[in-house]
């Protein structure tokens, strides 16, 4: 069989499930997921303490879904093309890891292709303190073939399994931060710098 004729059998595959995993997300989850947004705007928290709160619940979400997932340490395919990230999540990253920011953003460019600076012997080295969009992307593909930038190029497939008041959230703790701009990771973080540190 050819290799678009693959594609096409995944990408129905991937739709088919993705609908499958949220019809089957647990009742405990889903009413969290109800209170998430007006226990985080109600709580009188630092944003930072906030993000740790909506990183927590995504955890939980994440160890459901990575039962329906490929994704798995070692796979790093999403981690070699843009990774987006607002002040509050490098702050999260600094504070949590120890790791300064670079004093002077390198200008934005194409990352394809490129790893993330924290991806170190096809690993996440921050797991942990991984940004937001890190946590929201896991593919419910079949297997990774769907990920694989050397056979898809920038038309990539994943999947998630939307939450409402999750996207919300970052939104309100963003805000609430006056995270308002967005960056790539490899603009606040460099790579030869973070090895010695590693
Ligand atoms: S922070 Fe971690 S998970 Fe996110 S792109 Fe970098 S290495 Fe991958």
């Amino acid at each position: 069989m050819d290799i678009k004729k693959i594609r096409e059998q995944e990408i129905i595959f991937l739709e088919e499930n993705t609908k499958r995993v949220l019809s089957k997300v647990p009742a405990f989850i889903k009413n969290k997921e109800v209170r998430l947004l007006g226990q985080i705007t109600r709580a009188k928290l630092k944003p930072i303490k906030l993000l740790e709160k909506l990183y927590t619940f995504m955890d939980e979400t994440a160890e459901f879904i990575s039962e329906y997932s490929p994704c798995h340490k070692g796979c790093s395919s999403c981690c070699n093309m843009d990774v987006s990230i607002s002040d509050i999540e490098v702050e999260f990253i600094e504070v949590k890891e120890g790791i300064k920011r670079e004093k002077r953003k390198s200008p934005p460019k194409n990352n394809f292709g490129a790893p993330c600076p924290f991806l170190i012997e096809g690993a996440c080295s921050i797991y942990k303190s991984r940004p937001y969009v890190c946590r929201k992307y896991s593919t419910l593909a079949r297997s990774e073939f769907l990920c694989d930038i050397s056979i898809h190029g920038v038309d990539i497939r994943y999947s998630t399994v939307h939450f409402n008041n999750v996207e919300n959230s970052i939104n309100y703790i963003k805000n609430k931060s006056k995270s308002y701009k967005i960056y790539d990771i490899r603009q606040m973080f460099k790579r030869n710098k973070l090895e010695t540190n590693i």
